[in-house]
């Protein structure tokens, strides 16, 4: 946890700060009071991300950044271009509350294109500003104090908090090392009566594993006779490798018709920065969705949906993103040829997981943090997306990064 205290410390006390904080909260945690002692904390346990964290050591050690997931590469300049246009061309006011219709009729389009499922752009297709909003408003929308959600360990960091903070009690299902696999009979066994949603993520941040479509028949089987409302992140659905595809919610009708679909233009056009996404869902879970939307940020930035509505017209953009970084993640491998880390499997995502049990007995925390200062090259240790360290040892490396900083991370790594 983050005292009052360690907020206004200087950047020299910041540098202490330990990266074991940052971990969702444990199972039995006392309500630990913050602000001098007066008013418990929602999030007692809850640190700055390690995302904020590492990103932050990098700097400071002037380290090849690995770590936190954004291109070091610009966008397409015709993207740009179109900013230029549509930010000159007046119509910067508020745009509707659920986002511009070319850009819901864009967004219905595709996803009807890719995975056989027809949204109503009017009713359910909503913009927002990011992926991360989308998923923390569904919560908001359907979890109740005592509501249980079932996740799965490791978990993106954002999952538990935004269940925790609206009284809801995040219930773990373990995906099975190393191939990171779902167990569906501990799915099952997970589910209560007091089971009101299931996160999923595919492909899956951080293991860089896919749902396979026998992993979707089976948790549309699962959920058949129960009310679970599934959110479904999808931000890496155009980035899948060695011709797989991507298996949406949006393909299996008994899914699609209980799920939030999330996405985010962010890590599909190299823009993580603009925070901007959408969410689609049957109408009566829209119709909930959008009550809070509409006071929660109420509109997401309108030119930039002008902007995306034109660009994606351009389907290559999406279509060649799979191939784009399927050759960066080769290229990566190919520098750790001769290094003693033990690639994991990444069939999706920009991240590459590299085991370190040949080469050190530290905790992936430290490791991570000694790599920075020492070596000079940033990564993520996987453990913080787990309540408690696993036994396996494990760093996610970004590639999606020029050839210049990949063959510059690949060659550091390659001496240790
Ligand atoms: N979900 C996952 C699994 C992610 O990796 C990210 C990425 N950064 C997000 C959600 C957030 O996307 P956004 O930046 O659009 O909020
Ligand atoms: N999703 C990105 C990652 O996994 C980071 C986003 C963030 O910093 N919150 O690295």
């Amino acid at each position: 946890m983050i005292s009052a205290s360690w907020q206004n410390a200087g950047p020299a006390a910041r540098r202490h700060v330990k990266l074991e904080y940052c971990r969702p909260n444990p199972p039995h945690h006392p309500l630990m009071p913050t602000y001098s002692g007066r008013i418990p904390s929602k999030l007692p346990a809850v640190g700055t991300t390690i995302f904020t964290v590492m990103s932050r050591l990098a700097a400071e050690h002037h380290a090849i950044n690995l770590s936190q997931g954004f291109p070091d590469f610009d966008c397409a300049p015709e993207l740009r271009a179109l900013v230029t246009k549509h930010f000159n061309a007046g119509v910067n006011q508020y745009p509707p509350m659920a986002g511009i219709a070319p850009l819901r009729d864009a967004v219905a389009a595709k996803i009807d294109t890719l995975y056989g499922q027809r949204y109503d752009p009017e009713h359910e297709i909503t913009v927002v500003p990011g992926a991360t909003y989308g998923i923390y408003t569904a919560v908001a929308t359907l979890v109740r104090p005592g509501d249980e959600v079932i996740l799965f360990e490791p978990t993106y960091d954002s999952y538990a908090p935004a269940v925790e903070v609206h009284g809801g009690v995040p219930v773990y299902v373990q995906l099975r090392y190393p191939d990171y696999s779902m167990d569906w009979q501990a799915v099952e066994a997970a589910i209560t009566p007091r089971t009101r949603m299931m996160i999923i993520n595919t492909p899956h941040n951080p293991t860089a594993t896919v749902l396979s479509a026998e992993d979707l028949r089976l948790l549309e089987g699962l959920l058949k006779k129960t009310d679970i409302v599934v959110v479904s992140d999808e931000v890496y659905e155009h980035i899948v490798f060695d011709g797989h595809q991507h298996q949406s919610v949006a393909r299996f009708p008994g899914l699609a018709e209980r799920s939030f679909l999330v996405s985010s233009f962010g890590k599909t056009y190299h823009v993580t920065g603009w925070k901007m996404g959408y969410v689609a869902a049957p109408r009566e879970l829209m119709a909930e969705f959008r009550k809070v939307h509409q006071y929660n940020a109420f509109v997401t930035n309108g030119p930039l949906q002008y902007v995306f509505a034109e660009y994606m017209g351009n389907r290559d953009a999406y279509l060649q993103l799979a191939a784009f970084y399927q050759k960066k993640r080769d290229y990566f491998l190919d520098g750790l040829k001769g290094s003693r880390f033990k690639p994991l499997p990444s069939r999706g995502t920009f991240f590459q997981n590299l085991s370190y049990e040949a080469i050190s007995d530290e905790k992936d925390t430290d490791l991570a943090v000694r790599l920075t200062k020492e070596h000079g090259i940033a990564s993520i240790p996987v453990s913080v997306f787990y309540r408690r360290p696993p036994a396996h040892r494990v760093l996610r490396f970004c590639f999606a990064k020029s050839e210049e900083t990949l063959a510059k991370g690949a060659a550091i790594l390659s001496t240790l």
